[in-house]
């Protein structure tokens, strides 16, 4: 998998660790095209290369989020529409989000 971002090794290797699942809608990774793994800013700036920015999502949900604002993606109806929920995010994306200590929306 190839890693163009300048991701910093260390970095890349913790979150390799990590993530065995879509951070997003919470898919096992596999070699199916929508399943497979894909690197992931968080906060879609490029520049935050730290662990609390980058994640594995699978390329559907990669493809789905685009270059939209995280709350904005996490709240429209195709996020919805593939199932994720605050139920299916990973504890990353809930920090993003500031979901972690707060009662689930919605
Ligand atoms: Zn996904």
């Amino acid at each position: 998998m190839p890693n163009p971002w300048g991701i910093p090794k260390d970095i890349e290797d913790a979150v390799l660790k990590r993530d065995h699942h879509c951070v997003y809608c919470g898919s096992e990774f596999s070699t199916e095209r929508a399943k497979k793994k894909s690197w992931e800013h968080i906060v879609n700036d490029i520049r935050i290369t730290s662990l609390d920015n980058i994640a594995l999502c699978c390329v559907g949900c990669n493809a789905s989020k685009g270059s939209k604002d995280l709350v904005t993606w996490f709240n429209s109806n195709n996020a919805k529409k593939r199932g994720i929920t605050s139920e299916t995010i990973a504890d990353v994306v809930k920090s993003a989000l500031n979901l972690k200590n707060s009662p689930i929306v919605k």
